[in-house]
C-alpha cells in the first residue's frame, strides 16, 4: 500500500526523523490557512499526489507570500498532473501539502529497501539526491552506497556513520545525518514497508538534516497488524478494479492492454502474459483467481474483468490442481449471466474434474473458443481481439 507524502512525514516524525512543519489541505482556503498557520517567509505548495516526478511536472512550488500561496493552490488543485510515474494518463491532485520552505544546502538520496538476493533490508545512499535514483544507478552506480542490515541487531549506528561519511555528509550534520537514519530504519521494520525513500533528504543553511520528500510503501500481507497505516489509505489513488478485487481477496493489477486474463497461481499468469505478449498481444491485466477459489470469487474476478472497458476479449487459462475446472466454469458462466458476453472469451481448462469443466460450458450456450494449450489458447484470443 502507498501512502501520501504528508501522511509519510507525519509518521516519520513520530520516530525522531527530521521533517519540514507543514499542513495537508484540501481546498484552496484551506491552503492559505495552512501557510499563514506556519508563520514562515517562504512556503512550498506541493502536490499530494501516489506518483513522484512532481516537481518536474509542475507540481511543487515555491510561494514567496500568501498570494503565492493562493496562486499555486488554485492552480495545482484539480489539475491533472503528468509525472513519468502516473503513466500518461495522469493523477488529479485532490491534496496538497503546505510546508515550510527550507535554505537547501545540499540533497541528498537515502533509501530502505529489502534485497531480495541477501534476504535483508538494505539501505542505500547518494550524494546524488534530487535526481531518480534509477538514473543515478545507470549512469554512476558507483555512487550509490549500500548497507546490509543484519535483523538481529538492526541498523548499527557505525554503518549509519559509514553512510554518511561515503556520501560525503560534511561532519558538522553528522550526529543528526546518523539519528535520521536509525530513524527511518526504525520506522520501516515497526511499520512493515516495502520501500521507503527519501529523495532529498536535504542539509539546511541552519543546521538541520530533513528529510523533503517521503516515500513509504507498506507490505500489503503485513497490513492486518497496522491499524494506524491503514487509516492511511487513499482509496482516491487506487484503481478501482484492484479496489474490488482486494475485496474479494483476488490478486488483481491492472494493465494496459486489451487481453483479459482469469488464470489461477500467480506463476501461471506471468506465464500467460509472456505467451500473450510472445503472440503479439498485450494483457489488460494480471489476475490470480488464487488455489482454493470459490464459485463465488470466480464470479466476481470474472464481472471485474469485464468491468474494464478496454478489455476486447478473454483468455481464461487455469490449471486445475487444488482450484478444480467445474468450479471455475461455473463462476464463467454465472458471471456472464449476470453482466452478459459480448466479447470474445477462450478457455483452456486442464487437470481436476476437466470434462466437468468443459460440459459446463458446452451446455451454457456461451459463445466460448476451445483451446487445447496454453500456447494454442494465446495465439486464439490474440487473433480474436484483432
Ligand atoms: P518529487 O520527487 O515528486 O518531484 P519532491 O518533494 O522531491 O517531489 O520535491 C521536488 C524538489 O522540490 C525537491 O528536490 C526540492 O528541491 C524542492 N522542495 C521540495 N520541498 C521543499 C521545501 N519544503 N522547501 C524547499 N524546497 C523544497
Ligand atoms: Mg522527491
Amino acid at each position: 500500500m502507498n501512502i501520501h507524502e504528508y501522511q509519510g512525514k507525519e509518521l516519520l516524525r513520530k520516530y525522531g526523523v527530521a521533517v519540514p512543519n507543514g499542513q495537508v489541505a484540501y481546498t484552496v482556503d484551506e491552503a492559505v490557512e495552512a501557510a499563514k498557520n506556519l508563520g514562515t517567509s517562504v512556503s512550498v505548495v506541493k502536490a499530494q499526489i501516489h506518483a513522484g516526478g512532481r516537481g518536474k511536472a509542475g507540481g511543487v512550488k515555491v510561494a514567496k507570500n500568501l498570494d503565492e500561496v493562493r496562486t499555486y493552490a488554485n492552480e495545482i488543485l484539480g489539475k491533472t498532473l503528468v509525472t513519468h510515474q502516473t503513466g500518461p494518463q495522469g493523477k488529479e491532485v485532490k491534496r496538497l501539502l503546505i510546508e515550510e520552505g527550507c535554505d537547501i544546502q545540499k540533497e541528498y538520496y537515502v533509501g530502505l529497501v529489502l534485497d531480495r538476493a541477501t534476504s535483508k533490508v538494505t539501505m542505500m545512499a547518494s550524494e546524488e539526491g534530487g535526481t531518480e535514483i534509477e538514473e543515478v544507478a545507470e549512469k554512476t552506480p558507483e555512487k550509490i552506497f549500500k548497507e546490509v542490515i543484519d535483523p538481529v541487531t538492526g541498523l548499527l549506528p557505525f554503518q549509519a556513520r559509514r553512510l554518511a561519511f561515503n556520501i560525503n555528509i560534511p561532519k558538522e550534520y553528522l550526529s543528526k545525518a546518523v539519528k535520521f537514519m536509525l530513524g527511518l530504519y526504525q520506522a520501516f521494520v515497526e511499520k512493515d514497508c516495502s520501500i521507503a525513500e527519501i529523495n532529498p533528504l536535504v542539509t539546511t543553511g541552519d543546521g538541520e538534516v530533513l528529510a523533503l520528500d517521503a516515500k513509504l510503501n507498506f507490505d500489503d500481507n503485513a497490513l492486518f497488524r497496522q491499524k494506524d497505516i491503514q487509516t492511511y489509505r487513499d482509496l482516491d489513488e487506487e484503481d478501482a478494479k484492484e479496489i474490488e478485487a482486494s475485496k474479494h481477496d483476488l490478486s488483481y493489477i491492472a494493465l494496459d492492454g486489451n487481453i483479459g486474463c482469469m488464470v489461477n497461481g500467480a506463476g501461471l499468469a506471468m506465464a500467460t502474459m509472456d505467451i500473450i505478449k510472445h503472440y503479439n498481444g498485450d494483457p489488460a491485466n494480471f489476475l490470480d483467481v488464487g488455489g482454493g477459489a470459490t464459485a463465488e470469487k470466480v464470479t466476481e474476478a470474472f464481472k471485474i474483468i469485464l468491468s474494464d472497458s478496454n478489455v476486447k476479449g478473454i483468455l481464461v487459462n487455469i490449471f486445475g490442481g487444488i482450484m478444480k475446472c467445474d468450479v471455475i466454469a461455473e463462476g464463467v458462466v454465472a458471471a456472464t449471466k449476470q453482466v452478459g458476453l459480448e466479447i470474445p472469451l477462450v478457455v483452456r481448462l486442464e487437470g481436476t474434474n476437466v470434462d466437468l469443466g468443459k460440459k459446463i460450458l458446452a451446455e451454457s450456450g456461451l459463445n466460448i473458443t476451445a483451446a487445447e494449450s496454453m500456447a494454442d489458447g494465446a495465439e486464439k484470443i490474440v487473433s480474436l481481439v484483432k
